[in-house]
């Protein structure tokens, strides 16, 4: 009655997420007295899992399930959960796993937890602390059906290293043509860039930047920090930056490590959205513009001023 985690990858190789999860996974199984069962699909090297407490890989190959396909997966997942005889299936909140979490929920008739923030507060009764409102408050959950389906906050735990002697097994689970009736015609991928739901550092500008030609102050502190590019919503309703780039409330939720707002106001549809953001920083004009309230460090300045000096410090601290 192991844990069961859903190891993300991407083109083969393992997500940063994976072993978040798999580190919060190994906390769990030793306060329930269990093991932490990891599931890859396609996975070319899972060995690294044996860092994070994993004690056993159900290894999918199988070329149908080369793409995302929420339907299939979640029906691998819940194969894999029975299999396993598991009490917690623990994923993610990557747009994949926050989509297929609530499929295997329903699949396994568990209850389901999303953003859960930190270790169960207690596993009898069964309850986790998770975000609401977006960040802007926490609530304690009580699951109380037998399997417990949890999508784990990105960036909330962190990664933890505990070695484990890891057994890796072939995993063959049953597909049928119903799996695939959603089917993907094709996928636009950005090349070249990090993406912004797994960079550790985003840069990100506002309408304080004027227009789109100003965007490479954004794109130089981004390259030199080896950062995502991100925008807020009116830029990209300008149409200066693509809509993919917008973050907050209505665009993409950002958990990055650092995050810097250049002519960002901080209004509060773009703060909910990267509130969870470890360190925050904000250069604005305006003393009195929101975000520094909640920024960790700000600079009052003039972004076509402060942003080239810092690219050229960064550029002189990285070179040391
Ligand atoms: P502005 O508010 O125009 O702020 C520009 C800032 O740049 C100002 O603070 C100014 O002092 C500063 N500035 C000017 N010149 C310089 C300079 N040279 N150097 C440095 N700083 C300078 N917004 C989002 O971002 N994401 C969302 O998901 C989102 N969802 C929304 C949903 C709803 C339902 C609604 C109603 C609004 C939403 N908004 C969202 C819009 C949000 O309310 C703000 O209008 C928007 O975030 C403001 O964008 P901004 O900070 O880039 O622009």
């Amino acid at each position: 009655m192991s844990i069961l985690i859903y190891a993300e990858s991407a083109e083969g190789k393992l997500k940063k997420v994976a072993f978040e999860l798999a580190s919060y996974a190994k906390k769990v199984a030793n306060s329930l007295g269990t093991t932490v069962t990891a599931l890859t699909f396609n996975s070319t090297d899972t060995s690294e899992l044996s860092k994070y407490g994993v004690d056993k890989v159900l290894k999918v190959n199988d070329t149908k399930l080369a793409q995302f396909n929420a339907k299939a997966y979640a029906d691998v997942i819940q194969q894999a959960a029975k299999k396993e005889s598991t009490k917690v299936v623990l994923l993610s909140s990557t747009t994949d796993s926050t989509y297929l979490a609530s499929l295997v929920a329903v699949a396994l008739e568990a209850g389901y937890a999303s953003n859960v923030v930190g270790l169960p507060i207690s596993t009898s009764p069964f309850q986790v602390k998770r975000t609401a409102f977006s960040n802007k408050a926490f609530n304690i959950t009580e699951i109380n059906t037998d399997i417990k389906v949890l999508g784990l906050a990105k960036n909330s735990f962190g990664i933890i290293e505990t070695s484990t002697s890891l057994t890796e097994e072939d995993f063959t689970p049953t597909l049928s043509d119903n799996d695939f009736n959603i089917k993907i015609e094709s996928t636009e991928k950005v090349s070249g860039k990090v993406a912004i739901a797994d960079a550790d550092i985003v840069v990100s500008g506002g309408r304080g930047l004027k227009g789109p030609e100003n965007w490479g102050l954004i794109e130089d502190l981004a390259s030199v920090l080896g950062a995502a590019t991100a925008c807020s919503k009116p830029v990209s309703d300008l149409g200066w930056r693509p809509h993919g780039e917008h973050v907050g409330q209505t665009g993409k939720p950002v958990a990055a490590n650092l995050y810097i707002a250049v002519g960002i106001s901080g209004a509060i549809q773009h703060i909910a959205g990267i509130n969870s953001s470890k360190v925050k920083v904000v250069i604005n004009t305006d003393p009195e513009a929101p975000f520094f309230k909640v920024a960790d460090y700000g600079i009052v300045g003039d972004a076509f001023e402060v942003v080239p000096q810092l690219i050229e410090k960064l550029k002189v601290f990285k070179g040391q």
